[in-house]
């Protein structure tokens, strides 16, 4: 079972960030119970990469606390937290490296001393998850392949290391609707296996609503909400702010409230899915 996280106030400032220099992320609170998926949305700039960095252990908070399993986080209990957490850059060109693809999705595996039969398991189980043809791709250059199959490649490379804490920054961008579909199933599935959490950094609510039940809302590096995706519906207004677009979903409930088909507040997915199977039904619709 995965860690639960607790960040407590914790704040982040770059070093060397010139005159203008001013904190990425500003007293930032948050929990990830174990399994549990949170997604984590917001602007550009709002602080969702510098977030992701930093639950990764790739750069450490300036001020705040950060709990592992309720015990406040040492610099040993961090190290072996960060050994079972397995990021995905919002750059994929920022996490490959190798020659090969085959070498690229193997190289985390490998270096968690695993025999080269289960590397090979691994590689080829990760590869399939992610849509990727490995007899075809194995000894392809991953600098060659488009955007979308780079982050697919960079992605099946966390998942081949079997992280029980997965962060992924903006994930489905550049992947068509086939290998968006795919990806998030997969997802699912991983999840389902091997009980870890998820942290889904996207823009885009209509993705994260297949996987999450938490979502978090960044604004110029504060937390603007927290809560349920039924509880961050309702207020429109801040989304609209945010510019993080609606989903159909949502505008779907918006298009039936102004058909006359009552729509109970707060909405989610599935009282969405009852009301068009009950609108269906009702005069006006
Ligand atoms: P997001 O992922 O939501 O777009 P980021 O976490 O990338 O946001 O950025 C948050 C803030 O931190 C922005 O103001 C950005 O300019 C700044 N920032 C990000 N990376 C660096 C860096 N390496 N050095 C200095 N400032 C940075
Ligand atoms: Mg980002």
């Amino acid at each position: 079972m995965a860690a639960h996280i607790k960040f407590s106030q914790v704040s982040y400032t770059y070093p060397y960030s010139g005159e203008d220099r001013r904190t990425a992320l500003q007293e930032i609170s948050f929990e990830l119970p174990p399994g549990e998926v949170l997604c984590v949305t917001g602007p550009n700039g709002s602080g969702k990469s510098t977030l992701a960095q930093l639950m990764a252990g790739l750069i450490k908070p300036t001020y705040g606390e950060v709990f592992i399993d309720g015990k406040r986080a040492t610099r040993d209990l961090l190290e072996d937290f960060h050994s079972k957490v397995g990021l995905l850059f919002q750059s994929p060109e920022d996490q490959l490296f190798a020659d090969t693809v085959w070498k690229d999705i193997a190289f985390g595996p490998r270096n968690q001393g695993l025999s080269s039969e289960s590397v090979s398991r691994r590689v080829q189980g990760a590869a399939k998850l992610m849509g990727i043809d490995i007899e075809e791709l194995g000894n392809r250059s991953p600098f060659g392949l488009s955007e979308g199959e780079k982050r697919r490649v960079a992605l099946a490379g966390v998942l081949a290391m079997e992280p029980e804490v997965l962060i992924l920054d903006e994930p489905t961008v550049g992947q068509d609707w086939e290998n968006r579909e795919h990806m998030l199933n997969s997802l699912s599935e991983y999840r389902a296996i091997h009980e870890s959490s998820l942290v889904f950094i996207s823009h885009d609510l209509d993705d994260a609503l297949k996987l999450a039940s938490r979502f978090l809302l960044l604004e110029e590096g504060r937390v603007r909400f927290t809560g349920k995706f039924s509880e961050l519906i309702v207020s429109q207004r801040l989304l609209e702010k945010s510019g993080v677009g609606l989903p159909p979903v949502a505008l779907l409930a918006g298009k039936l409230e102004g058909s006359g088909v009552p729509v109970d507040s707060p909405i989610d997915t599935l009282s969405i899915s009852q009301l068009i199977r009950e609108g269906v039904n009702q005069p006006g619709c």
